[in-house]
């Protein structure tokens, strides 16, 4: 059963002084541009326009949240690694995402997402020793796996999986377009909330 089928648009916030009430649990998905993070929450929710793919301009700046029930969120940061932003954008982002890591209680979850194609870019390893350093579990997602044969995919986990050794941090080959790995996302991420059925 989709746990996460429930998912409602909450609000969206531009600072963290906005920051809804930090209590409850919730699970963030970060990930650069491009990687099909709107996608994937599209696909795990089963709701074709819940985080916009076609992204609608200041939108994607922010945080938004998903409400599953009364103590239980899903949160999309804003994507980054944008080759045309400028310096201060970058510098404000960083910020943003930094301190919502750091500050943020009922934050128990994060899932990386990146195009298995390019995996661990430098902006998403900063997201990775952030969580880390910040003590929150996460889910690395190599997302568009249709793209790749079945022994590119697994050298790909086995790349990540090096890099990421010690670490909590678990490993999942998806495609949001094919519906693949989709299962073991949502089973993470209601690992990590306090879901009943
Ligand atoms: P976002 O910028 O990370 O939110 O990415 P989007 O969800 O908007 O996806 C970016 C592009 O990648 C779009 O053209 C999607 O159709 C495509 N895309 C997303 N997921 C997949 C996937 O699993 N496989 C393939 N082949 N394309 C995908």
């Amino acid at each position: 059963m989709n746990l996460l089928k429930k998912a409602k648009f909450l609000t969206s916030v531009a600072k963290l002084e906005q920051m809804l009430a930090d209590k409850g649990f919730e699970v963030a998905f970060a990930g650069r541009s491009n990687c099909g993070k709107s996608s994937l929450i599209n696909a795990i929710t089963e709701q074709g326009k819940l985080a916009k793919t076609s992204k609608t301009p200041g939108r994607t700046q922010m945080i938004n949240f998903f409400e599953l029930d009364d103590r239980n969120r899903l949160v999309d940061l804003p994507g980054y690694g944008f080759a045309k932003v400028k310096e201060d954008m970058r510098m404000y982002w960083q910020a943003l995402i930094e301190g919502y890591l750091q500050e943020r209680n009922s934050l128990k979850g994060v899932v990386l997402i990146n195009d298995i194609r390019h995996p661990l870019k430098d902006s998403d390893r900063q997201m990775l020793e952030w969580s880390i350093h910040f003590k929150i579990p996460a889910l690395v997602v190599l997302n568009k796996s249709d793209k790749l044969t079945r022994n590119q995919i697994n050298q790909a986990i086995q790349f990540v999986r090096k890099e990421t050794k010690g670490e909590d941090i678990d490993i999942v080959a998806t495609s949001a377009m094919r519906k693949a790995g989709l299962e073991e996302v949502h089973d993470w991420i209601v690992e990590r909330l306090d879901l009943s059925e």
